[in-house]
């Protein structure tokens, strides 16, 4: 049994990082602010005997120092998601991203964790046009939101030459799945087009809906989270990964996913019509995975494909709405 702390643990990626780990066994504690995360999110693991809340803030170091008191893992996954949110307030997304993290690295080299393992981002690979991405190529970023995701993986480099910390960077494609907060405006786009459609309005697509992601299903991160603890590979250390399904789906084709799956409960979603807009500011037109060093180091091998996961994802928003 391993001792693992989950920051941002009550967001969509940490509770389910938390139920996954819980449920094999694992001691957990979940440190979290609630700044977009949510009570209701956890609340099914707080009689668990095996899982600790935290309420606390990653910019707090003394917090930091708290928290990982006694742990063998750290999932670091706590951070002010959206590219919009960090061109609106790039102060504050630096703050907790940036100092937070740095703080995090630090607490855990201090309390001797085995493995620091954080939430890094597709969004590194800024406006290199090289399909597909593999992590050794990466562009310049495009947003305040994308230097402080590279910001981390440098730390954590370097935490790794100086004082031998093992770190493992899962950089994440385009997450969905189960939990993911519709509502908001730095919603991300899955369960903003599944509220939408859910309730008979028109999504709206920025620009025109030809721009393509790499969607990823919870259930493929949560295994390379897995992978990332249990690995005894050395080429696996002080590297990052991606966290993707190795295919891309663009905006339009992922609508016409979304309003086949959905019909199945209310058929009436499939007449509702799609609004384009402007593109969007700070946004890469394609975005898709190499996963071949995921494979050959990690033994990495994603169960779900975009239209299986959006079955599970959408029975979960039916039944949660
Ligand atoms: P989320 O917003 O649901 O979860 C983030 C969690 O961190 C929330 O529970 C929030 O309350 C917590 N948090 C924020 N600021 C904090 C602070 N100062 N102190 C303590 N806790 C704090 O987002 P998510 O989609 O679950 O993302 C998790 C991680 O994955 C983030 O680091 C994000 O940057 C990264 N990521 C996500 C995606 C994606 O597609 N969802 C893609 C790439 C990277």
């Amino acid at each position: 049994m391993y001792s693992i702390l989950i920051t941002g643990g009550a967001g969509f990626i940490g509770s389910n990082l938390c139920e996954f780990f819980l449920n094999k066994g694992h001691r957990v504690t979940c440190l979290d602010n609630f700044a977009t995360g949510f009570k209701d999110n956890i609340s099914s693991y707080l009689d668990n005997a095996n899982f600790t809340l935290i309420e606390g803030d990653i910019r707090n170091f003394e917090t930091c120092l708290v928290a990982v008191k006694n742990v063998d893992f750290v999932l670091h996954q706590a951070a002010l998601g959206s590219v919009p949110r960090s061109i609106k307030d790039p102060i504050t997304s630096n703050e907790v991203n940036v100092s937070g993290f740095l703080n995090m690295l630090e607490a855990s080299r201090l309390a001797k964790v085995k493995r620091f393992i954080y939430a890094a981002s597709s969004s590194t690979y800024g406006d290199s046009e090289s399909l597909p991405k593999v992590e050794e190529v990466i562009g310049n970023p495009l947003s305040p939101y994308a230097v402080t995701k590279y910001v981390n993986e440098l730390y954590a480099s370097v935490y790794g030459k100086i004082y031998g910390l093992e770190t493992i960077g899962l950089r994440y494609f385009n997450v969905f799945g189960r939990r993911q907060d519709p509502n908001g405006a730095y919603a991300a786009v899955i369960p903003l087009f599944v509220k939408k459609l859910m309730s008979y309005e028109s999504p709206i697509v920025n620009g025109d809906g030809n721009f393509s992601r790499d969607f990823t299903y919870i259930d493929n991160v949560i295994q390379m989270n897995e992978l990332a603890i249990e690995t005894s590979n050395p080429l696996a250390l002080n590297t990052v990964f991606n966290t993707a399904v190795g295919d891309r789906t663009t905006l339009n084709d992922l609508l016409t996913i979304l309003k086949r799956a959905l019909s199945k409960y209310d058929e009436k979603i499939a007449d509702v019509p799609i609004i384009h807009g402007p593109n969007r500011a700070g946004d890469i037109p394609h975005s898709l995975a190499s996963i071949d060093k995921a494979k050959a180091i990690l033994g990495y091998n994603p169960q779900y494909k975009l239209s299986e996961g959006i079955e599970e994802a959408i029975e979960w928003y039916w039944k949660n709405s």
